[in-house]
Formats: C-alpha cells, structure tokens, sequence
C-alpha cells in the first residue's frame, strides 16, 4: 500500500481488520505522511543501510524505511497486526516482519548474522517502555550505529538536560541530540503529550561495569553519592573518591560521566 501513514489509510486499515488501538501496546499511531517523510529524510540511511524497527503497528514509517533503506526488519508484539501488515507491507520484498516482543530479541546476535556494516534503529516507541528499549539496546554492545527513535518530548528532555543513570550511559558511549518536536495532533488516538525525535549516536563499546556503579549511586538520589557507595568497593569508598578527586558531598546527579568512569576501575 502507497502512502499507508494517510488518515483515510489508517482508518481503512483499522476498520477492514476491525482492529482498534491497544493501549497496553502504547499504540499511537502516526497519521501523518509529512511528519513519517521528514523523520525518514533527517536520519542517514540509504540502500547500504539495514534499518530495525521496533513496532511498525500499520507499516506507517515502515513503508517510508522501506524505499530508503537496503533492508528493514521490524520487531512487533501484536500478532493481530499480522493481516494488516501482510497488506500494507506485502508488496516490499526489502522489509521482513518478526512478531516477538524486542525486549526478547539478541540484537547482538542478530546483527552478527546480517550482512550490512551500517545497522541501526528507527523506532517510533511504546512510551511504556521507552527507558527498557533504550536501555536494552545501548547495553548491547551489538554494532549498532545509531539509534534514532522518537520518544516523549519531556523524557528526550531529561534525557539531554538532566543526568540521569540512562543519560550516564548514553554518554558513556556517544552522543545524544533531540532532532525535532512533533505534536501529539498527528497521532492517533492523540496521546495527552507531544513527542520528539532523538538521535544517539554509538561510537564506543558499553561498559557493564557502568551499571553496577549507576545503580549503587542513584540508589537514593537525594543521599551523598560517599553514602550511596559505602560498601560497594573492597577498598574503603572514602579513599577511593579522594583520590579520584570527588567531593564525597556530591549528590549521585552531580558527577561526571569521567567521575562515574574512574570508579569502574575499583569494581
Ligand atoms: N510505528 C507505528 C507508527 O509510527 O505509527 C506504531 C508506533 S506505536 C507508538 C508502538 C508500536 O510498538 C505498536 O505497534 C506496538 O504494538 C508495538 N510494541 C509495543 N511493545 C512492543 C514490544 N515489546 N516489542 C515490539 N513491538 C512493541
């Protein structure tokens, strides 16, 4: 099908398959052609590129993907999707529909089976596990290139402007930009919030390590991140951050990410 992101698409779609929106899915779905081109245009795929999507829902960004890309693979949780996808979808022998949950994939040993160097994700996210998918997937260690994916615009927020563990191990391993807002009118149901795109770029492997540290530290957020570690090392925590030159009075949200990655090393 041409042009699947249209509203009278979305609702021939829905209404042919007897199909609503599945909350539980955080299912929103994009109607909107100009939004899905301009998203598509903004990111740097093209026929060398393999592309994963997490959640095509009715094939709306998909399709888009699917002329840009060498090849995409999407990952969705809703089997009852299957028919409407197999129409809107069918005509691309460049795109591959997986029906499993993505929090369950090996995207590691996924990615070593593919025969593309550039792999990445463009997602438009189920906002109920928007931080699980991110997470999961800058973890990985999989060759991912980059992530581009769109997310609540008060989380794309936080996740620039603020630290938190996730913003920690976003930059651990690259970089983070918020690409453009999009309003919550083009989705449909309309979500109570607007949405943005963000892009993360990979350049560097994940150090689990990071994890173990982060999640110690924010432990209690509003503790001293000295309080927070006690115990955490064999050697004395109080030596350690003397000599790594961190105020034991710090708040866990006040480090580095250079701090957080000199504590590694004593774990
Ligand atoms: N890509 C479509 C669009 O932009 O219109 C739909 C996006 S909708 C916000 C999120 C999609 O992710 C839904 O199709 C939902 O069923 C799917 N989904 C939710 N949880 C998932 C999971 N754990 N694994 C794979 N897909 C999931």
């Amino acid at each position: 099908m041409k042009n699947i992101a249209k509203k009278s698409n979305t609702m021939y779609l829905l209404n042919k398959y007897k199909l609503n929106a599945n909350k539980r899915y955080g299912q929103n779905f994009i109607v909107d052609l100009n939004t899905i081109k301009k998203i598509v245009e903004n990111t740097s795929i093209d026929k060398d590129t393999c592309v994963i999507e997490i959640g095509p829902g009715l094939g709306a960004l998909s399709e888009q993907l699917g002329y840009k890309a060498g090849k995409v693979i999407c990952y969705e949780i809703d089997e009852r999707l299957k028919p409407v996808l197999n129409e809107s979808l069918g005509e691309f022998d460049n795109i591959e529909v997986i029906y499993q949950d993505f929090l369950k994939v090996d995207l590691k040993k996924l990615i070593d089976t593919l025969d593309y160097d550039k792999v990445c994700v463009v997602a438009n996210l189920p906002y109920y596990i928007t931080s699980d998918l991110l997470e999961s997937m800058i973890t990985s260690n999989s060759g991912l290139s980059f992530i581009c994916a769109m997310i609540q615009k008060e989380v794309a927020e936080k996740l620039v402007h603020k630290h938190t563990p996730l913003s920690y191990m976003i930059e651990s391993i690259g970089s983070i930009d918020i690409k453009m807002n999009i309003s919550r009118h083009v989705f449909m149901p309309e979500p109570h919030v607007d949405s943005s795109i963000i892009e993360i770029q990979i350049n560097q492997p994940y150090d689990d390590k990071l994890t173990k540290i982060l999640k110690a530290s924010f432990t209690q957020k509003r503790k001293t991140i000295y309080n927070n570690l006690k115990g955490l090392f064999n050697e004395d925590t109080k030596n350690i951050l003397e000599k790594e030159n961190i105020l034991l009075t710090l708040r866990p949200e006040q480090l580095s990410i250079d701090d957080y990655m000199k504590l590694i090393k004593y774990l």
